[in-house]
């Protein structure tokens, strides 16, 4: 079954909202394995919402229209789609009642407009709103399903899940398209697509698709079968290829967030961990923080933003900040070390590093970030160079950190 999706409203295309309900829509039907092939956006304008329509009946097995069912003059969508079909609209009596019961309570008069919002075409099916005033539409129209569904998101997944879902399940072809996300940090794009090339290319089911975002990179595995736990035994053979060939560079899947995984290795080892930052003013504590729990380890984060507050607050030495500059290996190390010595922690990081977009130099330029982990055996540095804006290379040189850190984690773990 081919499915499409028209979302109606003039402030998707302004661009004051964004189209959630065609994620949302999407989603639930490839759960019930319909394969969903077209998403439009279209502004409160009968003639552009009727050509669209008319596109979509001329391809598509199911029809979800979303959107302008409300009682104001811009919401065309009964009317449009009516108008479409060749079919009269008329008033369902008892929703009319249900509309006057609910006036009537709220002590508000009825309006004509409201009124319209129990018009029905001849012969569909009316959907129950158990959230708002706008009935949904299901028409069964020469061999094609059209529904119309409200705007407000909160109406909208009702309705879908208690009126619609039950009437669409089976219609799949029986099958179900499920998804996992891998979550790869530390490969390079490229570095990461060789390893995984063919994986990509040859798959058309289940399939691999990368996507990259600033700090990492989400690897989104897709399989569609006849039920649930055929599909998700494709997947866990898909995964475990891509997991031989990425090893470690896969921190997590679904939700899980960097800062999550590298929290419960800490939590796990018993570690305590100190962290000192420059650059990133904060960002690596803010990140560690937002995990629950993260109090039974994290006992410090200092921003120790100018010259004087490193060494004031971590006793970095004066020449050591005159000699290599703030900006080095020696200095990174230093704060590493003394903020590890001072805290009283097993593990320390530290950040410094110029986040731009002024203040690079031919031989320090915008986005040279070292980053040192201090450890029971001694610290390592690293040295970055992180391209983007202020903002990114923030998130750059904090997820790096994460990295360092998590690498040691694996290997180390008590
Ligand atoms: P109402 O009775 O509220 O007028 P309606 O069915 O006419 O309902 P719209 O007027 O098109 O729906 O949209 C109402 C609100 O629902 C919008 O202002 C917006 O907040 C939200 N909305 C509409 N379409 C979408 C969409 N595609 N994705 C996310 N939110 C949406």
């Amino acid at each position: 079954m081919k499915a499409e999706i028209i979302a109606v409203g003039s402030e998707l295309l302004l661009g004051q909202i964004a189209n959630t309900n065609a994620r949302y829509l999407s989603e639930r039907l490839a759960g019930l394995g319909i394969d969903v092939y077209w998403h439009t956006a279209v502004g409160d304008n009968a003639n552009r919402l009727a050509e669209i329509f008319r596109v979509a009946l001329s391809r598509s097995d199911l029809v979800i229209l979303c959107g302008g069912l409300g009682p104001t003059k811009d919401d065309l969508t009964r009317e449009t789609v009516a108008g479409v079909l060749g079919l009269p609209l008329q008033a369902d009596r008892a929703w009319e009642e249900r509309l006057e019961t609910l006036f009537k309570k709220l002590g508000r008069r009825m309006t004509d407009n409201n009124r319209r919002q129990a018009l029905v075409p001849l012969g569909a099916r009316l959907l129950f709103n158990s959230q708002g005033t706008a009935p949904g539409l299901w028409i069964e129209h020469q061999g094609r399903s059209v529904v119309l569904l409200p705007g407000p998101p909160r109406e909208l997944e009702a309705m879908f899940e208690r009126e619609v879902e039950p009437r669409l399940a089976g219609r799949g072809g029986g099958a179900v398209i499920i998804s996992r996300v891998l979550k790869v940090v530390g490969l390079g794009e490229s570095a990461m697509e060789e390893a995984i090339a063919d994986l990509i290319d040859s798959q058309s089911n289940p399939t691999l698709a990368p996507l990259a975002r600033h700090t990492e990179v989400h690897l989104r595995l897709t399989a569609k079968a006849a039920d649930r736990s055929a599909a998700e035994a494709m997947l866990s053979g898909l995964e475990s290829r891509v997991r031989e060939r990425l090893g470690p560079a896969i921190y997590g899947a679904g939700d899980e967030t960097l800062a999550g995984a590298v929290a419960k290795l800490l939590l796990a080892g018993g570690w305590k961990l100190a962290v000192a930052e420059s650059c990133t003013g904060g960002l690596l504590s803010h990140l560690l923080t937002n995990s629950p729990g993260i109090s039974a380890s994290f006992l410090l984060g200092a921003v120790v933003y100018s010259n004087a507050a490193k060494q004031d607050l971590l006793g970095v030495k004066p020449s050591l900040l005159r000699e290599y500059g703030a900006v080095s290996e020696e200095t990174a190390r230093a704060m590493a070390e003394n903020i590890r010595r001072r805290s009283g922690a097993g593990l320390s990081l530290a950040i410094t590093g110029i986040a731009g977009p002024d203040g690079g130099t031919e031989t320090k330029p915008v986005g040279l970030v070292y980053i040192a982990l201090a450890t029971p055996e001694g610290a390592n540095c690293r040295r970055f160079n992180f391209f983007g804006t202020r903002e990114t290379i923030k998130e750059r040189a904090a997820a790096a950190a994460l990295n360092m850190l998590r690498l040691y984690l694996l290997s180390n773990n008590r």
